[in-house]
């Protein structure tokens, strides 16, 4: 289906409809305005996927990168001195240079088969630890729901614990389903639109 175009401006207004995975990059991008590899390009390729056009892709990268990083995973990266090669990673991502392959999100096996516990960037399911979960979920302790995330947290079944929280939180699946079925390729950006979906 069409989608949306996403401004770069919109994006911090769209994130309360992001997945913890990507809302987690989103919030560390801003406070330290660098983020780790794999996880800029996970997190470009997440915001291609819910709509966001190349030159946006640029504007948003550049807002960040022209920054100063801020905290223990500074990098060396600067927008002034490598302006060229962001440009062209980020057009090479839509599949407008080098080999002209676009490239797609990925899944939550993937995100979740990586070990990031030491950066806190993978899967909160997984790795984070109950203060940041609650942080990330945006819930308090309290919360009815948390037993039965945690339960299924607990049985390593990450997913089915991200999609028992979208319908909690946001009310609505496209279809009926049984979640611990329905886990096989779920991905970020499938969360987005069925948390999207409630609120436009
Ligand atoms: Fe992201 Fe998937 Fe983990 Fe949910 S289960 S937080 S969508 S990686």
């Amino acid at each position: 289906h069409s989608r949306q175009v996403l401004y770069s401006t919109q994006v911090d207004k769209q994130s309360q409809n992001f997945p913890p995975c990507m809302l987690n990059l989103h919030q560390q991008l801003r406070k330290r305005h660098r983020l780790p590899h794999t996880q800029r390009f996970y997190y470009s390729l997440f915001l291609k996927d819910i709509g966001m056009p190349v030159d946006e892709a640029v504007n948003f990268w550049r807002t960040e990168y022209q920054q100063m990083p801020n905290g223990t995973h500074s990098c060396c990266h600067n927008w002034e001195k490598d302006e060229k090669k962001f440009v062209y990673g980020i057009r090479h991502m839509y599949g407008l240079e080098g080999c002209r392959k676009s490239y797609s999100s990925v899944n939550c096996h993937r995100i979740q088969s990586e070990d990031n516990s030491c950066n806190a960037v993978g899967c909160p399911f997984k790795i984070f630890e109950h203060e940041r979960m609650l942080h990330i979920l945006n819930m308090d302790s309290t919360e009815p729901i948390l037993s039965q995330i945690y339960e299924l947290k607990s049985r390593y079944n990450y997913t089915a614990a991200c999609m028992k929280y979208m319908q909690s939180k946001h009310l609505v699946m496209k279809t009926k389903c049984d979640i611990e079925n329905a886990t096989f390729n779920f991905t970020p950006v499938k969360f987005y639109d069925n948390a999207s979906m409630k609120s436009n």
